[in-house]
């Protein structure tokens, strides 16, 4: 029987190297609190990313809770977004007492579909968070005229993007904020861990007193905060990754050559095209099968027969979530070009330990 390839598999730096990171804080004790491996991979990030100001936090999802609630929008206001996505985007926009408004996306990217946005926007309307779905990159530019237009702020759920850049630009230089995902299955690894990319410095500041229960100084309290931190381990994690990250790129990209080289062409197979201008970080491999002498549903069920997981990813909506029943901007039926990718897309397993034979495995299993 041959081994079992699981959709996605950690990247992780070499066992000494991650030793010897931590040593120092066997040393020190200071385990969290923005301690010495939290500052230097908060400079490193702002390096890489070319951002000026990077929050590092505890898990992706507080991240992006912090940051939206950061701005202070009235509750009850309304948040275009979209529902092609991981539960967190959603989540987090309804947890800062905010409405859902739920914009289809686009048939070749899978992103928000920009053109959709207007006919979104009300007198309520304060934002707008896409998402780089699978690292595809939104249509920024026009997004951020239409933020421009109706003054409205933009949070990329960049979750994705780790590593993408569009003509020279790093994905963390769009909107007004961005954040990254930095857990276990995501390109870029803290084990847990996420941040916020932003060039106002003193929305930084105050994101980075908010995570630490609003708490600026030992008798100063300015914001009810909440504790988001990452702590030393995290970031050491992150530091010893990041040196191999390009390494894993790299990889990673192989692996989608293969897929595209066995995939491409073939009837009721449709893959995502390259984006223009775009460096990809290779994070997921979405495959839709419409039309195919199979179902979606039927090929995942063949692989798994097989020992290979692929998975149903984004399905289902966020938009028919049984928790957002009540929300009259619910219901798939409003953002059809959604519904019909999240029963058709699967991603293939991809991660940098991939081999190629093992792609060819996933690919003869799932090829009639
Ligand atoms: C992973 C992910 C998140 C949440 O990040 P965590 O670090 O797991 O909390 C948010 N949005 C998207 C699109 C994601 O894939």
């Amino acid at each position: 029987m041959a081994k079992n390839i699981p959709v996605t598999r950690s990247s992780m730096p070499p066992f000494e190297e991650y030793c010897e990171e931590i040593k120092k804080l066997w040393d020190s004790r200071w385990l969290t609190n923005n301690g010495v491996e939290h500052q230097a991979l908060q400079k490193e990030l702002e390096a890489y990313l070319d951002c000026p100001h990077v929050v590092l936090y505890t898990n992706g999802h507080l991240a992006l809770e912090h940051v939206i609630d950061a701005f202070a929008f009235p509750q009850g206001s309304e948040v275009v977004t979209t529902p092609f996505t991981f539960a967190s985007t959603t989540h987090a926009i309804t947890r800062c007492g905010l409405i859902p408004v739920f914009c289809d996306v686009r048939e070749d990217d899978y992103t928000m579909d920009a053109d959709k946005i207007e006919s979104l926007i009300t007198e309520k309307t304060v934002a707008i968070v896409p998402v780089h779905v699978y690292g595809n990159l939104c249509q920024v530019e026009k997004i951020a005229a239409i933020a421009e237009k109706y003054n409205l702020k933009v949070i990329y759920d960049a979750a994705h993007a780790f590593g993408v850049w569009y003509k020279g630009k790093s994905s963390a230089s769009f909107g007004d904020a961005s954040m990254f995902s930095f857990h276990a299955t995501k390109v870029f690894n803290t084990i847990e861990g996420g941040a916020v990319c932003l060039r106002d410095g003193a929305l930084a500041n105050v994101l980075n007193v908010r995570k630490n229960f609003g708490i600026r100084s030992p008798e100063e309290v300015p914001f009810v905060g909440g504790n988001a931190k990452m702590s030393e381990f995290q970031a050491a994690m992150g530091l010893s990754n990041l040196r191999h990250l390009s390494g894993e790129i790299a990889r990673r990209r192989a692996a989608v050559e293969r897929y595209r080289e066995r995939l491409s062409g073939v009837k009721g197979i449709k893959l995502c095209p390259k984006q223009a201008g775009v460096t990809s970080n290779y994070a997921y491999f979405p495959v839709v099968f419409d039309g195919f002498t199979a179902t979606r549903d039927e090929v995942f069920d063949k692989l798994a027969e097989k020992g290979i997981t692929a998975r149903k990813y984004f399905y289902p909506l966020t938009n028919s979530f049984d928790c957002y029943g009540d929300l009259c901007t619910a219901g798939v039926k409003k953002t059809p070009v959604a519904a019909h990718l999240a029963d058709r897309v699967l991603t293939l397993p991809l991660y940098a330990d991939l081999t190629l034979e093992d792609v060819d495995r996933v690919c003869d299993a799932i090829l009639p």
